[in-house]
């Protein structure tokens, strides 16, 4: 992992986001002390992954906003990914 200025994604990552919806993992407290939050008390762990709306529409129905991006926990996201980084 490089040095984390912002979570604006860079170009390629714009585009492949655009495929689909982003699952982001994150959790109450961050990877390394200083890193921002993203939101209120939640913090990115890095690790994220696109998925088909279609897809995402049916597993986490109403819940998919304009944004096309949703922040889960790691439970959840390793269930969805099989676990794979
Ligand atoms: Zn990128």
């Amino acid at each position: 992992m490089g040095v984390v200025l912002d979570y604006e994604p860079c170009d390629e990552c714009v585009e492949y986001r655009k495929l689909g919806v982003t699952l982001m993992e994150v959790r109450d407290e961050p990877v390394l002390d200083g890193f921002p939050e993203i939101q209120n008390g939640i913090y990115p762990t890095g690790r994220w992954c696109v998925i088909r709306k279609e897809a995402a529409d049916r597993m986490f129905e109403g819940f998919v906003d304009e944004k096309n991006a949703l922040f889960i926990d790691r439970e959840l996201y390793d269930l969805i990914t099989g676990g794979a980084a």
